[in-house]
């Protein structure tokens, strides 16, 4: 059918008739053009015509170092983790066309699950198709309409939805406030569900939350914990367990909520767990059960890479050392950083506001410099942050490298 006839055949469309349902949306649109206006690149279409290595690839034809990804541990490119995936597409095909419960558990899911279960010394390991839905499907099934939330309100977006999604009572407190924390867990009635929700480094500032204080707490006042590493996994503590492990509370959280699209490198998320009737979380957690598994590739590549994250000391030590180096470089040219310490593998630039913010990010894309360009709603105290996250295969030679793209753009822009 022509688009012609396509046309003649639907009914007309009044001016004038109903509510644009679109016109919630007037706001960030006007300030997104503004922004555009002003002549800076636009920070949220960048296109990767070629990725060249972790931390290497060419933008607008640019060979650009790459300071804002998720790409922690650089086990993109690892050749081991390549291989299991060209394998098991080759062997099983490019997809499972299928749910976890039904066609869409191959021999790769379970093996995934058992490098999990190994990885972080528990019992049980549900792998989801995101992190998203992770924590979308375990926070919504396990607490429900009557059941109260305690989260820290710097919460990552899947939290602030699982919690939606399941209709508990949602208690916010002031982000890493202990006192806080205690004070809402107290008021909450006697008898009710309780459930606290941390992370171990929030993802805007890079900083970690004080989970050996708030986790005894949080036990002493009869809740359950769920802690998403997704930041530290692979690189915090001493076998890369994350926050958790490094605060010696291991066995005192409920579950520990991940994603493989961080430091593992690939895409998906999971749970992993010692409570005794978890697996009953594969019959009702909707977000695990109505959507389709992880292909084959995707959970080959995930299962060799946190295999090989079991033994990453050195590229652990390495990327501690790029980020105490960047953070101390940064500070000394006089950037305002997120957190006064480096505490993870983030470090937060603060800019004074959105238009330099955009004009410092574009300086240093031309410079050859890629940096995440985050603003409110994501960040807090409706900061605009130039969020840098360094990978273990930064070359000590390109955070130096890095350093004099900041030091040029930021007296170019005016804020150094
Ligand atoms: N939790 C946190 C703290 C995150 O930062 C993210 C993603 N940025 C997620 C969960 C979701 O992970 P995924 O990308 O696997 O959906």
């Amino acid at each position: 059918m022509s688009e012609g006839v396509m046309q003649a055949d639907q009914p007309e469309v009044l001016e004038g008739e109903g509510k644009d349902l679109f016109s919630k949306f007037d706001d960030i649109i006007a300030m997104r053009e503004g922004l555009l206006a002003s002549g800076v690149e636009d920070p949220f279409s960048l296109v990767m015509e070629k990725v060249l290595s972790p931390t290497r690839a060419i933008c607008n034809g640019r060979d650009t170092i790459l300071l804002g990804t998720y790409n922690y541990m650089g086990m993109t490119f690892d050749p081991d983790v390549i291989d299991a995936g060209q394998q098991a597409l080759a062997d099983f095909g490019s997809g499972t066309t299928g749910s976890r419960v039904l066609n869409g558990t191959y021999q790769g899911h379970r093996e995934c699950e058992d490098a999990l279960r190994e990885f972080y010394g528990m019992d049980h390991a549900m792998v989801f198709s995101t992190g998203y839905q992770a924590n979308l499907g375990i926070i919504s099934t396990i607490a429900g309409k009557g059941d109260y939330i305690v989260l820290d309100i710097d919460s990552h977006a899947s939290i602030w939805d699982g919690c939606a999604m399941g209709n508990a009572e949602v208690v916010p407190f002031k982000h890493n406030d202990i006192e806080a924390m205690e004070k809402r867990l107290k008021r909450i009635p006697e008898g009710a569900g309780k459930l606290v929700i941390l992370e171990g480094v929030y993802s805007m500032l890079g900083d970690v939350a004080p989970l050996k204080e708030m986790v005894r707490i949080a036990r002493k006042n009869g809740a359950m914990v769920l802690v998403d590493e997704a930041h530290s996994m692979g690189f915090i503590g001493e076998n890369g367990r994350g926050v958790v492990e490094d605060a010696g509370v291991m066995d005192d959280v409920d579950f520990i909520i991940g994603t493989f699209s961080k430091s593992v490198g690939t895409v998906g998320g999971f749970c992993v767990s010692n409570h005794p009737k978890f697996e009953i979380m594969r019959l009702v957690c909707r977000p695990y059960v109505f959507t389709a598994s992880l292909p084959p590739s995707v959970v080959a590549t995930a299962a060799t890479s946190i295999r090989k994250l079991m033994s990453a000391k050195d590229k652990r030590d390495h990327l501690w050392q790029n980020s105490r180096r960047l953070h101390s470089g940064l500070k000394g040219l006089g950037f305002e950083l997120g957190t006064d310490e480096p505490q993870s593998a983030i470090v937060a630039v603060i800019m004074p506001d959105l238009e330099k913010g955009a004009a410092m990010w574009s300086a240093l894309l031309t410079e050859g410099l890629y940096v995440n360009l985050a603003r409110p709603p994501a960040t807090p105290a409706n900061m605009t942050l130039l969020r840098c996250s360094l990978c273990a295969e930064h070359s000590s030679e390109e955070v130096e490298t890095i350093l004099g793209m900041f030091e040029r753009a930021g007296k170019a822009v005016g804020i150094v």
